[in-house]
């Protein structure tokens, strides 16, 4: 299976021009941009954590996750998006059509993109579909996106609505790579992270990197429409959480959470790259921790909650 999958997979790497070497010899050479640092990141997607494969959920979106996730790590970064390598574990009862499903997911958003396709090796086994994703990226010399440099007095900008990412917008991510990069060109940030694992808890990974500590301004956190239906149809009334609950916690949003100062956050607001509705939603405080405000309540502690992998002993 695997040699007859990387045949089939070969001649549908294309030739990049950032490829010296494409796909196909023992490694893929890579003409790296002047005077730029490397970025490189990896993500694995497992079938029964991340995804469930199923009508709502095809082979085409899976590949285009796995790749998707990468590359908003990399937006993170101020990186662009240089190169991709990709390692499947297929389950032996699989056919051609999911593994020319990923590819197809995969693929498609590379070119979009503009990311070379360098490589990729896959096996069979009998567990479930494991897909891996390695993204290389380049930034200029001390230019890339920190999570540890949030400092008191600095804005929180999230880069649009956020919550109930489940109903299927997590297999649709749209990195904010373009929107980085022509933030990273006119303005300054001086912390970044992505939203994977929930708004209060990669907030709070921020914070924490930072030594500092951040004020959230309840009201003025962007829900989106998700959130607001996954909150409607939530059937147990009494443990219904909030649309607000679903926009602070879901994660899988791949918003980007920036700490700017103050002009530059205001001017991010008033004048964002296309397709984002960015808002402020805090201030970075000394004091560490999160705590939330609103319009009547005084400041109280904000738990961060979000999604945690975890381990057994
Ligand atoms: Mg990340």
């Amino acid at each position: 299976m695997e040699t007859d999958f990387v045949k089939w997979l070969l001649p549908r790497l294309p030739a990049h021009p950032r490829l010296e070497v494409p796909a196909g010899d023992d490694a893929a050479v890579l003409r790296p941009p002047a005077m730029r640092r490397t970025v490189i990141t990896v993500d694995m997607l497992t079938e029964g954590v991340d995804f469930i494969l199923g009508p709502d959920c095809t082979p085409r979106q899976v590949g285009h996750k796995a790749l998707a996730v990468n590359l908003s790590d990399l937006a993170a970064m101020a990186a662009r998006p240089e190169a991709v390598v990709v390692a499947v574990c297929l389950p032996r009862s699989a056919g051609a059509s999911l593994a020319e499903g990923l590819h197809e997911g995969l693929a498609a958003l590379a070119l979009e993109f503009d990311v070379a396709l360098a490589g990729g090796d896959t096996n069979a086994w009998d567990g479930p579909l494991v897909i891996s994703v390695t993204a290389v990226g380049s930034v200029p010399p001390g230019q890339a996106w920190r999570r540890s440099e949030a400092r008191p007095g600095d804005l929180i900008v999230v880069t649009g609505p956020c919550g109930g990412s489940l109903l299927g917008r997590h297999l649709r991510v749209q990195p904010r790579c373009r929107a980085a990069l022509e933030i990273a060109g006119r303005l300054t940030v001086h912390a970044a992270i992505d939203i994977s694992d929930g708004l209060s808890l990669d907030l709070s990974r921020m914070m924490t990197a930072s030594g500092a500590g951040c004020q959230v301004d309840l009201p003025a956190v962007p829900i989106h429409e998700d959130a607001v239906r996954m909150s409607r149809d939530q059937p147990d009334a009494g443990s219904r959480r909030t649309p607000l609950d679903h926009a602070l916690a879901d994660g899988e949003d791949f918003e980007l959470l920036l700490a700017m100062p103050p002009d530059d956050a205001q001017r991010l607001v008033c004048d964002p790259p296309a397709g984002l509705s960015p808002a402020v939603i805090g201030e970075v405080i000394a004091e560490p921790g999160l705590f939330a405000t609103d319009s009547t309540a005084a400041r109280r502690p904000l738990p961060p909650q979000g999604f945690i992998h975890e381990f057994d002993g």
